[in-house]
């Protein structure tokens, strides 16, 4: 039965292109769709394979894989709960927001104190979801969008950051995601540029010596261009209203244009065994796990350890704001790691 692809439809092959290792899966293939470029790993990955990923470790800067420097950034989650607020308020008093993929719920926490607007989250790990609820009290619901089950027309702004590339089928997803949104609500997805993304890979994978594998450390599952985002979101239903192109300096590294790219897609063995993914986790009122309250009790210090007065100060927030802005150019250069998006449902 053909796949077909997400940008584009087609539903012949996808032609090979680069081999790579993905923790707890092995070896996958990254593929091109002959019709129009788009690169992705096929065959998508099982739903059990996302549990492996995802579980408790994904958010321990211990861990060798995942988002290890999540826990460090706590306070620039404040920052941005602090400019999307302000967003928020300029479209309306109140309202109803989503973020997917909510992860430890920083931005859920930091936001719901200083806006009228009801604040929810979506997130695939259960670490994640049960992480949020227990320290912060944020309404978190636990899975894929897809398995959320949440209502038609509900939702006035929902935000996507570093999600789009992981999730199986990108367009079922945006499909869903526009599903649940209210007519004219925005949408805001920050997603790499898979250019970025996928050449220091196929670097380390020319440059190595033996069999092992350039390691798809963040786990992307899918590398768009600008053309492709552009083509996807407005043939799924939505406007773009701003494309924009972020992390020009680290953009223009990885795509090898200025130097000082340092390897950030470490080699992995062929045969190495794939690690077991945890118990299934507790739901609802059963017991915490013991991992997790480790775990758990672990990004706690490290949050209280990192944590800088300076970096709570409204001045601060706009100085980091300005070194940002400084740093993202028009999204036809397409020359940034992120593209950064805005758009609407039509
Ligand atoms: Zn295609």
């Amino acid at each position: 039965m053909p796949d077909p692809c997400d940008v584009c439809g087609a539903a012949g092959d996808m032609r090979p292109l680069l081999e790579a290792a993905l923790h707890g899966v092995g070896a996958v293939w990254i593929r091109q769709c002959a019709g129009c470029g788009f690169r992705q790993v096929r065959p998508r990955l099982p739903p059990a394979a996302l549990d492996v990923l995802y579980g408790a470790d994904y958010f321990d800067s211990a861990a060798a894989h995942g988002f290890a420097g999540y826990a460090r950034q706590r306070q620039r989650y404040e920052r941005d709960a602090y400019f999307l607020a302000r967003e928020l308020r300029r479209i309306a008093p109140a309202g109803r927001f989503l973020e997917v993929g909510s992860a430890l719920g920083f931005l859920l926490a930091a936001l719901a104190p200083i806006t009228g607007w009801d604040v929810e989250g979506v997130e695939v790990s259960s670490f994640g979801a049960w992480y949020a609820r227990d320290r912060f009290g944020a309404a978190v619901h636990r899975g894929a969008l897809e398995e959320a089950g949440l209502p038609a027309d509900a939702f006035d702004y929902v935000l996507q950051k570093d999600l789009l590339e992981h999730v199986t089928h990108p367009r079922r997803h945006l499909e869903e995601t526009r599903r649940i949104m209210r007519r004219g609500g925005r949408l805001r997805v920050v997603t790499p540029n898979g250019e970025a993304d996928l050449r220091p890979l196929h670097r380390v994978s020319a440059a190595r010596e033996n069999d092992d594998l350039p390691r798809l450390g963040q786990a992307h599952l899918s590398f768009f261009s600008r053309a492709q985002l552009l083509r996807l979101f407005e043939d799924v239903g939505f406007r773009v209203l701003r494309l924009r192109s972020i992390g020009i300096r680290r953009g223009l590294r990885a795509l090898g244009v200025v130097p000082g790219w340092r390897s950030r897609a470490p080699m992995a063995q062929r045969e190495a065994p794939a690690p077991r993914g945890r118990p299934a986790a507790a739901e609802g009122g059963g017991p915490t796990p013991a991992p997790w309250a480790e775990q758990a009790a672990r990004i706690d210090a490290e949050v209280a350890a990192q944590h800088r007065a300076v970096r709570s100060w409204p001045p601060y927030f706009h100085y980091r704001r300005l070194v940002k802005r400084l740093d993202a150019l028009p999204g036809r250069l397409a020359i940034g790691q992120d593209f950064d998006l805005l758009v609407e449902k039509r």
